[in-house]
């Protein structure tokens, strides 16, 4: 990671007025906290530079918190999966691991305190007589029948909630705030519920579970966080932050700050929709190279730099924004530049015969494995009469502007020779099967003897010694810029019908087929590939990671 530190914004100008008015001599504190519900993904990774980036560079600390108040969705995988992405983008919490559950205990002490001083009550209303009287933006809500019980009343009742004395949905705990306050969170919101199910930390050891806005607050004191740091939709929530806080006897008074999400265009950044995914089987799992989530990015061959990278230059506003693809590819391609080898692969074989090259004749011919590099070395390709180019690199009645090849025309085969092609080979329905060609014994490496100009190049593998070799080439999965969906709308009306093309007779150099998962190269010409998981011993599987070129402002406009 860079010694730089990123460009400054509202927030880190918010932190650094506040080590400069003295306000935190013990240095600041933030946290990343997901709720394990599921695997992190792009957006996360901005609210992760966010945190972890503050403390590195205003030497605070970061811990990682796991918000694991909900049992019904919360797992251990994803608890490892959260792990274990946060530490591959380069960040680490240095012992700092918490879960909201570890202060269960802790929180219900909270909960008696604020009944004690009368500030909370037990509501016997059921979910739905809760909702109805809540009132609307315009209307107040209607106080619970329930809200005037005495403390001792309240008391009793929440330890009787607590030991399972009632059935789920039966009582809650709420604050006493006020039910025509402007903002509905603060209409005696519910504190804690009542739930029979095993929690993945805790097990069975508790039946009620405190709410997020009881529970964020709170948490947040306890590990002395300085600056809660969250996206907008938890804007209006802020007021019952403060609420909270003010009301109950804490170690430290955290503040929050909200900041816009990411969104990307063709991508949905939320996990809610992002397991509607997973569960339609839309995608193979979390990690499906067409997935915005790290596993998904690692996977395809995303480097964690080149999002962190992305991280940066987006930058940290409150204004909605939806970044554009080519911002993230941009930063990917600039990552694997200067440090990706480079091999031949063809990824839609078509024969090319050399008529003058006898046939049992092979030779070894030097490429660079980076041509902007030279000091990454160079390899062996075999070379023989029989090769595979590209379909795309021929053209019977070629346009003005097509340098590569074509009937009569000549075109270097890089790092070889000079071939002209003489003739064109059908089978029975007329596709073109096989070129003929012949070659220029005298423009070894490329170079025509008498200095001719010969505009194309194109790349080859040999045919006898290429190996097939199987490639995944990936769209984005959504065909509209700023995709929406819920769990019971028509998903296939949203989705791209071409997020996935899959070749499985690409011919790469021989030297590829053994290559370990998560290897990237770059396939001259193609882009860069990385090799995938679902490899075997028998055939290698790429990914494609990223093309050259950015396409997407000519994709857009067609
Ligand atoms: P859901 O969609 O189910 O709410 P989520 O994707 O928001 O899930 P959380 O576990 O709620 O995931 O998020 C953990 C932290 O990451 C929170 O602080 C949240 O604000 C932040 N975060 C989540 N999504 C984004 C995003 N798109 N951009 C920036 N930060 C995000
Ligand atoms: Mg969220």
């Amino acid at each position: 990671m860079s010694d730089q530190h990123p460009p400054t914004n509202f927030i880190r100008q918010l932190v650094a007025a506040d080590i400069e008015a003295g306000r935190y001599r013990q240095g600041i504190t933030t946290r990343f906290p997901p709720e394990p519900n599921g695997y992190l993904h792009i957006g996360h990774a901005k609210s992760i530079c966010l945190n972890f980036g503050l403390a590195r560079d205003f030497d605070g600390h970061c811990a990682l918190r796991f918000d694991d108040t909900n049992p019904d969705r919360e797992s251990p995988e994803f608890v490892e999966a959260i792990k274990s992405d946060v530490r591959w983008l380069g960040f680490d919490w240095e012992g700092r691991l918490h879960h909201a559950s570890d202060y269960f205990e802790q929180l219900y002490e909270f909960a008696i305190e604020l009944i004690d001083s009368g500030n909370a009550y037990v509501c016997d209303l059921s979910p739905d007589e809760i909702r109805s009287t809540r009132g609307t933006l315009t209307e107040p809500g209607v106080n619970s029948p329930f809200r005037d019980r005495s403390r001792e009343e309240n008391l009793a009742l929440f330890k009787k909630m607590r030991a399972g004395a009632f059935a789920e949905g039966s009582r809650v705990l709420r604050a006493r705030i006020d039910m025509a306050s402007p903002n509905l969170h603060l209409r005696d919101p519910t504190l804690y519920r009542i739930r029979y199910q095993t929690h993945h930390n805790t097990g069975d050891h508790w039946c009620i579970y405190p709410m997020y806005d009881f529970t964020h607050p709170l948490s947040d004191a306890i590990e002395g966080v300085t600056h809660s740091l969250c996206t907008l939709e938890f804007e209006d929530n802020r007021a019952l932050y403060d609420w909270v806080l003010e009301h109950v006897t804490t170690p430290s008074r955290p503040y929050q700050t909200e900041f816009s999400r990411l969104s990307l265009e063709y991508t949905v950044v939320s996990k809610r929709l992002l397991t509607i995914l997973v569960e339609q089987k839309v995608v193979s799992g979390w990690d499906d190279p067409r997935m915005p989530t790290l596993s998904g990015m690692r996977r395809r061959g995303y480097p964690p730099e080149a999002l962190v990278d992305f991280c940066t230059r987006i930058g940290v506003t409150r204004n909605h924004q939806n970044v554009e693809l080519s911002v993230l590819e941009n930063c990917v391609r600039e990552a694997l530049d200067p440090r990706t080898p480079r091999a031949f692969a063809v990824i839609r074989p078509l024969k090319l015969v050399i008529e003058n090259y006898p046939e049992d004749q092979e030779e070894d011919l030097a490429a660079l494995n980076h041509p902007g590099d030279e000091s990454q070395g160079t390899r062996q390709l075999s070379f023989c009469r029989e090769l595979y180019i590209e379909h795309d690199d021929f053209l019977e009645d070629p346009p003005k502007k097509f340098f590569r090849l074509a009937p009569g025309r000549e075109v270097r085969l890089r790092y070889a020779y000079l071939v002209t092609c003489r003739e064109v080979v059908r089978d029975a329905s007329g596709n073109i099967v096989e070129i003929r060609c012949t070659y220029d014994p005298q423009s070894r490496g490329g170079n025509a003897p008498d200095g001719r100009k010969v505009k194309g190049t194109i790349h080859w593998v040999s045919a006898r010694h290429s190996v097939r070799a199987e490639a995944r080439l990936y769209q984005p999965l959504f065909s509209d810029p700023e995709p929406g969906f819920s769990s019971d709308g028509d998903l296939d009306s949203v989705l791209n019908a071409t997020s996935l093309t899959t070749l499985d007779d690409i011919q790469v150099e021989p030297g590829l087929a053994q290559a370990k998962p998560g290897t990237v190269f770059q396939f001259e010409r193609l882009g860069y590939f990385c090799v995938d998981r679902d490899s075997t011993n028998s055939m290698a599987v790429f990914n494609r990671t990223v093309g050259l070129r950015d396409s997407w402002a000519r994709s857009r406009s067609g």
